[in-house]
């Protein structure tokens, strides 16, 4: 990317004041920093089992896990890989592999066999920590090409009954926290390596530091005055999963450095959600825009006491103002507001400024302000040149949260990252009057009719506001005429009348000409994935080999 002329370069920054900012420590440090403040408060609770670690128990068992890391070999610099849903030994091993300064790679435990199998071999894990039912994962079969063998080649640790060849965790809890290794770490050495949703295209591996993520988790809940304000008191909702950066960072290494509680959900399950909401007295839930219109539709929520959330956060996906507004009514003592990441930015670029220790007024279906100590602006995607207030373009970000590079692609990162240190997001936005930043859609998923621009995004958050829709997606489809129509995929909540000729004059009836429907096929339900987004890139394929639905 040509860097643009800095002088006339148009910067938004937060409204909060910079911070000094204690990147220079390794990432545990600075977590658990402050744990003589809140050591026998809980830190981890198992929402399968009900067990609670204190924040003194997480910090001892994670050093037991590092010595035990260390004593099978895994040395400063080495890979391991967590393949888990959210459990407290997937807490352990992240924390304990950043203590002998080691890198954890952190895996879907959804993903097929060899898309496992990439992550695995791209990052050169040694030693993978995972539960007994995705043992078959790492079977022979595909680590064949490179006659790999499980217990032989790589070390398998499983948190349950280890099968043949594997060993439990208990090896590593048993160790003596003592013989752990003293090792020097940098704050430009990595310590995560989060591989990308795979939503635009296959998932990339990003370098992340322990500069990066301090930074990050520093710029949210940090300060006299921190953007996303945790206390002690708070219970914090892990119900996405820990493996995707969004979890990893804003919901479990913040609360590790505010000291607020986290309740660790193994997956999304709305009736067993609303229970534990209820019963741990949750106060601050992250989730994802699937959740929201599953909390803000499903008529089970009226069941459930939900009186104790005081801050519901949404981010990884587009979540429209009509959505957000119908989560509102279910939640009214709530702020509601999103945040914006991206794993490439540390992942998080901007945070909404009511969930701040002095709350400003926000707007619904913002994505926040930018984060403090970065910069933010907005370009022209053809250009390069900078935008003002309002004008949508490309958004780029620059602080030392962001990545390193991308895992074995100087390339890749060439093209992200230009020389003056601007990450190039590839989404559309625009920053408003208020410096709120709003997210119209990703450059690669905008439909071109003729010379109109059609963000599906929008036209989403339409659909799904239909009392009849559970849930829609918009995708191009190839035309003649018009080069792309937008096309919608849509889930009636109620089998019943729903007609295509309803859904298009509902639409068209909202919009101008060019954003209208052209088609509308009803399904049964949307693909996303593990993080929330909706795979358009599956429905363009369904829809280029089924021409005749
Ligand atoms: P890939 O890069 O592999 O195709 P991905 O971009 O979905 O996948 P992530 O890093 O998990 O992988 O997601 C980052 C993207 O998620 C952003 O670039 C943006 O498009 C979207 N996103 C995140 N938060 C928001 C938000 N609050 N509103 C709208 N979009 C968001
Ligand atoms: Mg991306």
């Amino acid at each position: 990317n040509a860097p643009s002329s800095h002088e006339t370069d148009h910067i938004f920054r937060s409204k909060l004041p910079d911070i000094t900012i204690s990147n220079h420590l390794p990432l545990h440090a600075y977590c658990f920093e402050n744990l003589s403040d809140f050591s026998d408060r809980p830190c981890l609770i198992s929402g399968s089992t009900g067990k609670t670690y204190s924040f003194a128990e997480t910090h001892l068992i994670s050093r037991k896990v590092a010595a035990g890391l260390s004593d099978l070999g895994i040395k400063k610099g080495d890979v391991i890989m967590t393949l888990l849903q959210n459990c407290p030994e997937f807490v352990f091993s992240f924390m304990g592999a950043s203590m002998i300064g080691a890198v954890t790679t952190t895996a879907n435990p959804f993903y097929t066999q060899s898309e496992i199998f990439k992550q695995f071999s791209a990052s050169r894990a040694k030693l993978i920590i995972t539960q007994s039912q995705y043992v078959n994962k790492l079977g022979d079969s595909d680590c064949h090409e490179n006659n790999q063998k499980p217990g032989e080649d790589f070390i398998v640790i499983t948190i349950d009954d280890p099968p043949e060849n594997c060993l439990h965790f208990n090896v590593l809890v048993e160790a003596n926290e003592s013989e752990m290794p003293t090792v020097s770490i940098l704050p430009d050495d990595p310590v995560a390596l989060p591989f990308s949703s795979g939503t635009t295209g296959l998932p990339k591996g990003v370098i992340l530091t322990h500069k990066s993520l301090i930074t990050s988790v520093a710029q949210q809940v940090d300060g006299e005055i921190p953007n996303l304000y945790l206390k002690q008191d708070d219970v914090v909702l892990c119900v996405l999963p820990l493996f995707h950066i969004f979890s990893l960072n804003s919901v479990l290494l913040c609360s590790l450095r505010a000291g607020s509680a986290v309740l660790l959900m193994q997956k999304f399950e709305i009736g067993s959600l609303l229970e534990l909401i209820q019963k741990h007295n949750v106060s601050v839930a992250a989730v994802v825009p699937p959740l929201v219109l599953a909390l803000a539709k499903n008529p089970l929520v009226a069941n459930f006491d939900l009186s104790s959330i005081r801050v519901v956060l949404s981010g990884a996906a587009p979540l429209g103002k009509e959505l957000e507004d119908a989560l509102r009514s279910r939640v009214p003592q709530a702020i509601l507001g999103q945040g914006y990441g991206m794993t490439e930015a540390g992942p998080v670029l901007s945070m909404c400024l009511a969930f701040s220790k002095q709350p400003f007024p926000t707007k619904s279906g913002s994505c926040g302000t930018v984060v403090r100590n970065a910069e933010l602006k907005v370009i022209d995607p053809e250009t390069g040149r900078s935008l003002g207030y309002n004008q949508p373009g490309e958004i780029c970000i620059r602080g030392s949260q962001i990545m390193k590079g991308y895992l074995n692609d100087a390339e890749a990162t060439a093209n992200t990252i230009d020389v003056e240190g601007w990450l190039h997001t590839g989404d559309i936005g625009y920053v408003d009057d208020d410096d709120e930043i709003f997210i119209v859609d990703r450059v690669k998923e905008i439909i071109k009719f003729k010379g109109f621009q059609v963000p599906p995004a929008e036209l989403e958050a339409l659909l799904v506001n239909h009392p009849s829709i559970a849930d829609a997606a918009v995708v191009p489809q190839k035309d003649e005429v018009a080069g792309e129509v937008p096309v919608a995929f849509v889930v009636r909540s109620d089998e019943l009348d729903l007609s295509e000729e309803a859904v298009k004059d509902y639409i068209a009836k909202q919009v101008v000409f060019y954003k209208k429907l052209h088609k509308v096929f009803f399904v049964h339900s949307i693909p996303k994935s593990a993080s929330g987004k909706i795979l358009r890139k599956d429905l363009r394929a369904k829809l280029a080999t089924a021409t005749t639905m």
